[in-house]
């Protein structure tokens, strides 16, 4: 049986249920690398180039770490774009080659393009091809993928349902997960899913808020038409799906009278983010924290900085309810 190694960074947290059914049900195996860990970071860093983003160092921290598993392939798709006239921040375009350059002795390295910004024609030749890897019977490889789409959109449930999208892999995968249901505080908390829900990346900033007391509110807890009503007020189209998607997310929850405070998490050396990330501090009214990530933050830092921002929601909450401006 072919093994194929799926890195656990970057669209993983999106799309590793559809890939995982596709893969199997055409035979092969799949190994996903160990979840981030310091030593998937040092690794990452060493190999990337200098002017990588974090996650995408991250990436090939993961790409690496297959390398031990003995696996015949590694999947590393090509993204462009993922929806009609919107795109992926172009540093997917070139990852598998960056992959290839900076990474020796590779497995064979399987990266199907996805590119679905005009028509999906191409796309359902790149699906042919990949699953050419493991048969040559077109039918079971359309096949394959229709049913790999009824997972996804299960998982899709899953994730509307609460969870955040690391969670709804695990309760896709069978193991358990408890939401808590109490909380004193409502706080919403935007970023790119591969560094928001990988808890190396983000310090499991998502779980530290829950266990101060927080109910966390996500873009993938918001309805799609919802988010992109909102991105629309901006006067002018944020191309970058993931990126409008935040835009329309922060301002969604700004309205949410629910909503206490907003988070974004960004990452050292993305471009998207800092213009995105600028665009919602300046537009948002309710009290709002950007967190920005890389390899030299530090846990304590962070927690530090989450709990002040807490207090404050609580105590500014308190002086609202007494009526006295929190603005001094
Ligand atoms: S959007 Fe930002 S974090 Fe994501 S790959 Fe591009 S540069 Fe990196």
């Amino acid at each position: 049986m072919k093994r194929v190694g799926i890195p656990q960074g970057l669209f993983y947290y999106y799309y590793y249920p559809l890939w995982k059914v596709f893969f199997t049900f055409l035979g092969a195996e799949v190994v996903k690398s160990s979840p981030t860990s310091k030593k998937t970071v040092d690794i990452g860093v060493n190999l990337a180039v200098d002017e990588a983003c974090f996650p995408i160092k991250v990436y090939y921290g993961h790409v690496s770490d297959l390398l031990k598993k003995d696996v015949d392939y590694i999947f590393v798709p090509r993204f462009i774009s993922i929806e009609t006239r919107s795109y992926i921040c172009p540093k997917f375009m070139g990852l598998p080659d960056m992959i290839k350059a900076g990474i020796k002795e590779l497995p064979e390295i399987i990266d199907m393009t996805v590119d679905l910004s005009r028509t999906d024609k191409g796309f359902k030749q790149e699906i042919l091809k990949t699953g050419s890897f493991f048969t040559n019977n077109k039918k079971k490889i359309k096949e394959a993928y229709n049913y790999a789409l009824e997972e996804y959109k299960r998982f899709g449930e899953l994730v509307r349902q609460g969870y955040t999208r690391q969670e709804a892999i695990k309760v896709w995968e069978g193991e358990e997960v408890f939401l808590s249901e109490k909380a004193d505080l409502n706080i919403g908390v935007l970023g790119h899913g591969y560094s928001l829900y990988d808890d190396f990346i983000s310090m499991s900033i998502v779980k530290r808020l829950r266990d101060m007391g927080a109910k966390v509110h996500l873009p993938e807890h918001i309805k799609g038409e919802d988010i992109e009503k909102e991105a629309a007020s901006l006067p002018k189209r944020v191309f970058w799906t993931l990126g409008r998607k935040m835009v329309g997310s922060a301002f969604y929850m700004d309205k949410n009278s629910d909503i206490d405070g907003i988070i974004y998490v960004a990452c050292f050396g993305c471009g998207p983010d800092s213009l995105i990330g600028e665009v919602i501090e300046r537009k948002v009214k309710k009290p709002f924290m950007l967190l920005t990530v890389d390899e030299h933050t530090g846990e304590g830092g962070i927690v530090t900085r989450l709990e002040a921002f807490c207090d404050m929601l609580i105590r500014r909450r308190k002086l609202s309810e007494s009526n006295i401006s929190c603005y001094g």
